[in-house]
């Protein structure tokens, strides 16, 4: 008998849903079950990118949204049924993400990703899928991917259009490098110092259709198989997609060297508090010992609204929530209704009124990083104690962490990173579509 091609082991030749995938020289649905995704968005893309996460076998998968389902949905999810309306799309997309392959535990965060995630669960995550209409989502995600050191992979749609690009951490180009003068005025718009009138800004809606939706989702997530496998990907790269014309071509993008998102937490303390048991003096005062400095500043993943100040009556109200989370109505004076001013605060240095606040009372998400400084030495201390309510099921505990049925001297795979410089696509060139391969 000739040596086959394919070697298949005794525990595979009982019936295997995965055994066509395994027909593929290179392909380890062990490491495929064992990789930890995050999916940020639960819409068109979202749906698309679950869908084909559930058919190829991750198993574990926290995905992320905030919003509710509604009818116009229904014609570009694949996951919801009518009686889903109302529903939590993350809830509800969980759910569905188990119907479809029930070994999976899916964890669903009903969270707006820019204010109730914490960094933290960018670092648990080995390849962070996002699938959002907006380019402020996207900036954040790009600059906690890059700090945790974790590879993000975008997907974009409007109409019959779609780009799909990659970008791993320390290999810049980022997404931040891409952007352009008329990205950087909507983000502006967005982000602006008026913070209140920001959900008023959200409103915007893209034509979308579940064509592009598949198209574009189907490359995300081969891209996201490809790079666990150490394949080359479209690292810093877009893959656009034209459906009117039927063109696809690759296009480079130009690392900027000034880029504000180029920042990776080399050294990450894993705290084993909870975020509700340690107050922000204490944090600094830890900070100060490892750091050997009286000269520490801690730094917070985000802004938080420290006081809303009102200039008709001076009167003062403390928040303590994310730049972002606070509504115009909020904002309105309750004695004059006039709009108060925010004092934002990004920092603490050992001396400010909120330094006994708990780092749970701060307005910060749970799991989320603290980054202790003095002079160019840092520190990130991640709250782990918080990890547990965050993940539910996905949860392990340290050390116990040994997914089912794997060796127990089975590292977790080494996740492949293409070596900077090397070309992983010919150049940028329009591709002719359409053949079949
Ligand atoms: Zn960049
Ligand atoms: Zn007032």
């Amino acid at each position: 008998m000739t040596d086959p091609a394919v070697h298949i082991t005794s525990g595979e030749l009982t019936e295997d849903r995965f055994g066509r995938f395994r027909l593929l020289p290179w392909w380890d649905q062990d490491r495929i079950r064992e990789t930890k995704v995050l999916v940020v968005g639960a819409g068109a893309l979202g749906n698309e990118i679950l869908k084909n996460l559930a058919l190829l076998g991750f198993e574990r998968v926290v995905v992320v949204d905030a919003d509710r389902i509604e009818l116009s949905n229904l014609s570009r999810s694949v996951l919801y049924r009518p009686h889903d309306i109302g529903r939590t799309k993350a809830e509800a997309a969980a759910a569905a993400y188990r119907n479809l392959y029930d070994r999976a535990v899916v964890q669903p965060l009903v969270s707006n990703i820019l204010w109730d995630v914490g960094v933290g669960l960018f670092g648990w995550a080995d390849v962070i899928l996002a699938g959002l209409d907006n380019r402020e989502a996207r900036l954040w995600i790009n600059r906690c991917a890059w700090k945790m050191g974790r590879p993000w992979i975008d997907g974009a749609i409007e109409g019959l259009n779609g780009v799909a690009r990659v970008f791993l951490s320390g290999c810049p180009p980022c997404y931040e490098c891409t952007l352009g003068e008329t990205d950087w005025d909507i983000l502006e718009r967005r982000m602006s110092c008026n913070l209140l009138t920001r959900e008023e800004m959200a409103a915007g809606k893209v034509p979308t259709t579940p064509t592009t939706a598949s198209v574009i989702a189907g490359i995300q997530v081969q891209e996201a198989l490809k790079h666990l496998h150490g394949l080359p990907v479209l690292a810093g790269k877009g893959y656009v997609f034209d459906g009117m014309n039927h063109t696809s071509y690759v296009v480079e993008y130009t690392a900027n060297p000034e880029c504000f998102s180029h920042h990776v937490h080399e050294t990450i303390v894993r705290l084993p508090h909870r975020s509700a048991d340690l107050t922000l003096e204490e944090l600094h005062a830890e900070a100060r010992r490892e750091l050997q400095s009286e000269d520490v500043v801690v730094e917070f993943s985000r802004d938080i609204v420290h006081k809303l100040v009102c200039s008709s009556c001076g009167g003062e109200e403390e928040v303590f929530a994310p730049v972002g989370a606070v509504s115009v109505e909020r904002g309105r004076c309750p004695r004059d209704g006039a709009l108060r001013a925010v004092s934002a605060i990004h920092s603490y240095t050992g001396s400010e009124s909120y330094g006994l606040r708990r780092l749970s009372a701060l307005g910060l998400p749970l799991w989320d990083v603290y980054a202790a400084r003095s002079g160019e030495r840092e520190i990130a201390y991640l709250l782990s104690g918080d990890a547990p309510s965050v993940l539910g099921p996905l949860w392990v505990p340290p050390d116990a962490a040994r997914p089912e049925g794997a060796q127990p001297d089975a590292a977790r795979p080494e996740v492949a990173r293409p070596e900077a410089g090397q070309p992983d696509v010919e150049e940028a060139r329009p591709v002719l579509p359409g053949v079949a391969v």
